[in-house]
């Protein structure tokens, strides 16, 4: 099963270029997953689909835009997995046909109680076509339909998983959209023209010029079908405890997310760091990409100059790995080039969004002190990562944290630094709008789900030491 999920979401709802509208939803979310790419459209009659390995523009061609994806209605879906579960049987989004049902779903977040449900499914007959967790939905809705309409089936079915789940289904000529009740990963809605349209980042809707209308809530069920648009409620309603990760580190800048705009908030976050903490120095400087928002608000607040002296190539694709020590390096420092002159004897301020590992960093910091940097300080836009997300962001074991198991004094010394300095929590919490609606479970390790015992014993397997 993977415990790395996380995923960009597209649909579009009455437009006759459906297909063509979600290749470019999904072109814009790309940097929510590389694994795999798909879309599926409804036809009149049938789902029609499309799924491969790779980026959105290698998987779909003007064959499959043009001729084989037709229809009104279409869902797309890109997805990032790491080896084992990156297979093609496991790309959204995922089509099931039973009875007179046509079935497709894409889901971004994780449950947390997949090893008991899937057991117990199995147990009474669902035989499983993939290794995700989001099958799970599929084998849940089908028993449910017995029962009443669709609508119905998927609240049950959401009554039964426990996690984090944004959701489009398809059913037949039915569009559903769904958020978990603790709301954890995006869902926003939009419109262009008479077309409606849903994606996780609002990206995807400047791309086609659509307007943004809201957020989907926690816990709502939006069903779409033909002109009209319903909006069922939660049943429940429980705190909302949306991923602040998003607004840190893994939504783009250019995108609203839980009604925020993110730019903005990451540029809060360097203003807030340069409050808590700022180191005599020459300059203060970002490692493109991400980190240069809040570079620029800490710029901005510490009076410091703002320096971009490492330049990204922005035509490199995948680097293969190369057998040897020599070939990797060269692939790594394709991306990234440091304009030399400007290290040379300087005292440099790095900002940058997280410390996942620290071994990104570390080498980085390495680097600066080859070319001759007298001091190389860190801020770090939010609190130490010491604790595993299990809600679908990628840092699922406890030891590839090296928050997890070091002081700030020993992860500075790891990285080789003269000052390291992290956003504090208040600090995070004052950067964003809402201010009793977020997970921080990475930061404090306050889980609004429980995690089942079979998960959590699956993460602890994963512990590893951390060597230097
Ligand atoms: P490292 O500390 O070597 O694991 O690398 C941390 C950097 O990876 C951060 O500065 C981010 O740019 C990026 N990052 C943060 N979170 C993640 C994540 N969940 N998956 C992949 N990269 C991430």
């Amino acid at each position: 099963m993977s415990k790395k999920d996380y995923c960009g979401l597209f649909a579009i709802y009455n437009h006759d270029e459906a297909a063509r509208l979600a290749y470019f939803g999904l072109y814009a979310q790309q940097h929510r997953g590389q694994e795999s790419a798909g879309i599926v459209t409804w036809d009149g009659e049938n789902i029609r689909e499309h799924k491969g390995m790779g980026l959105v523009h290698d998987v779909f061609t003007e064959r499959h835009l043009g001729k084989e994806l037709k229809g009104r209605i279409a869902v797309g879906h890109v997805r990032y997995s790491t080896t084992g579960a990156s297979l093609i049987r496991n790309a959204q989004p995922f089509l099931v046909r039973f009875g007179n049902t046509q079935l497709a779903i894409a889901h971004n977040g994780n449950l947390v109680n997949t090893v008991e449900l899937r057991r117990e499914l199995e147990a009474t007959g669902s035989i499983f076509q993939t290794t995700m967790d989001s099958e799970i939905f599929v084998h849940l809705i089908a028993r449910h339909l017995r029962d009443g309409g669709v609508e119905q089936a998927v609240a049950k079915a959401c009554a039964r998983v426990r996690g984090a789940y944004s959701l489009l289904i398809l059913v037949n000529n039915k569009l559903i959209a769904v958020r978990d009740p603790h709301g954890f990963r995006p869902l926003a809605l939009g419109r262009v023209n008479d077309a409606h349209v849903l994606a996780s980042e609002t990206c995807a809707f400047d791309l086609l010029e659509a307007e943004y209308i809201r957020s989907i809530e926690p816990g709502e069920m939006l069903v779409i079908e033909n002109k009209c648009v319903t909006s069922i409620p939660a049943a429940e309603s429980i705190p909302t405890r949306q991923c602040i990760f998003e607004h840190v580190y893994f939504a783009r800048p250019d995108s609203t997310v839980f009604g925020e705009v993110v730019y903005e908030n990451r540029k809060r976050m360097g203003q807030i760091l340069a409050e808590e903490s700022t180191p005599d120095v020459d300059f203060v400087m970002p490692f493109p990409d991400s980190g240069i928002y809040a570079t620029v608000g800490y710029a901005q607040t510490s009076g410091l100059p703002l320096e971009m002296c490492m330049i990204r190539n922005h035509y490199v694709g995948r680097t293969f790995i190369q057998p040897s020590q020599t070939m990797r390096d060269y692939s790594t420092r394709i991306k990234i080039n440091p304009v030399r002159s400007m290290i040379k004897g300087k005292r440099i301020c790095i900002v940058d969004d997280s410390i996942v590992r620290g071994t990104t960093i570390r080498s980085r910091v390495k680097k600066l002190r080859e070319l001759g940097a007298r001091e190389v300080h860190m801020r770090v836009c939010c609190p130490p990562i010491r604790f595993p997300c299990f809600y679908g962001i990628d840092f699922s074991s406890k030891g590839e944290l090296i928050a997890a198991n070091n002081t700030v004094e020993e992860i500075e010394r790891f990285i080789g630094l003269d000052s390291l300095h992290y956003l504090s929590i208040e600090g995070l919490l004052k950067s964003v709008h809402a201010k009793d609606s977020w997970c921080m479970a990475c930061f404090n390790g306050d889980y609004p789900i429980d995690v089942s015992p079979e998960t959590n014993k699956s993460c602890l397997e994963n512990e590893v030491a951390l060597s230097w």
